[in-house]
């Protein structure tokens, strides 16, 4: 079994990017511009989000964290992104998920600019990767892709099973890794909360990757041997012998799947270290006007 070391491909890519951004300062006399909307103060949200900003900085970049109180109306927080969208200085902004109930998600992220849509959850970004076209690839996928690349995991005529059908992950890295491109042609199953005789369709993957939200979900008997397994859940969970009496685990019960794998991501420190990765390399791509231009 292979450990794919997400944060240590992710802080190899930083490094390179930082690069990359030294020289951009040097040609156009400024920096990439990140911004980030944080509404309310969920401790997940707020891990999530300083980290991009720890990241942002880290490489070089400029970033913007506007936070807003969770009583938030819609039309404020409509306000906030059409000033986002109109301002030249900013090169990509997310909006950071989950929202309030009283905000509609899906009017949020169609609000945002798709072209600066650094998070890569606007349809048209969606429609554009599932024709093949230049986009801003969902940050998850993006990292996904990444990190099977930098692993020289074949993917072409490999049969990947995807858990979960999510618009953020399970679906977007469906259609990506069956495209005919570099880090795809391959066979994809997505399956689903409705999906029948999941461990049968396990059992016939070459690759798994694991997008659900459930402690441990993937168990050894789902896994043939010799499979790469991709986690990307993050779950808390109880755990006494840990200080903060909690602890995060994927989606995959990693100490008794790990011996029968070829490659596995760990959680903390497999996917998640290369979503923000993409969401870098987006706002990178943006500021170069290298999607659209
Ligand atoms: P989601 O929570 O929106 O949906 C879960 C999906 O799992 C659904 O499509 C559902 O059909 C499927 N599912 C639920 N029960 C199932 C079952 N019994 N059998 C088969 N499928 C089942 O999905 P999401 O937003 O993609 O999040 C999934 C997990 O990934 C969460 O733990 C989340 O925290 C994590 N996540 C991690 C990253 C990262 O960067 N590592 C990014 C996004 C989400």
């Amino acid at each position: 079994m292979k450990l794919i070391d997400g944060k240590a491909v992710a802080e190899e890519l930083k490094n390179a990017l930082k690069q990359d951004v030294s020289e951009y300062k040097q040609k156009t006399g400024r920096v990439p511009h990140l911004a980030a909307i944080l509404v309310g103060d969920n401790p997940a949200s707020m891990a999530y989000v300083g980290n991009k900003v720890k990241s942002c900085e880290h490489v070089g970049f400029k970033s913007t964290l506007i936070s807003l109180g969770s009583d938030i109306t819609e039309e404020q927080l409509h306000e906030e992104i059409t000033k986002l969208n109109q301002n030249p200085d900013v090169d990509g902004f997310i909006v950071q998920l989950p929202l309030p109930p009283q905000i509609n998600e899906v009017t949020v992220t169609l609000a945002i600019d798709y072209r600066k849509d650094v998070d890569g959850f606007h349809p048209v970004n969606f429609g554009r990767m599932a024709q093949g076209l230049p986009c801003f690839l969902p940050a998850t996928p993006y990292g996904i892709t990444m990190l099977l690349d930098r692993y020289n995991i074949e993917t072409a005529g490999k049969h990947v099973v995807v858990v979960g059908r999510s618009n953020i992950v399970g679906t977007p890295i469906s259609i990506l890794l069956s495209r005919k491109t570099k880090m795809g042609d391959a066979t994809v199953t997505l399956a689903h909360s409705r999906t029948k005789e999941l461990q049968k369709l396990l059992l016939q993957a070459d690759i798994i990757i694991a997008a659900i939200g459930i402690p441990g979900f993937i168990q050894e008997d789902m896994v043939k041997q010799g499979a790469v397994v991709i986690d990307v859940g993050i779950n808390r969970v109880e755990d006494d012998h840990h200080e903060k009496g909690s602890k995060l685990v994927g989606d995959v019960d990693f100490e008794h799947v790990k011996e029968k794998c070829s490659f596995i991501t760990p959680v903390p420190g497999g996917v998640g270290p290369m979503t923000v990765m993409g969401l870098l390399m987006n706002t990178y791509k943006s500021a170069n006007k290298e999607i659209y231009p």
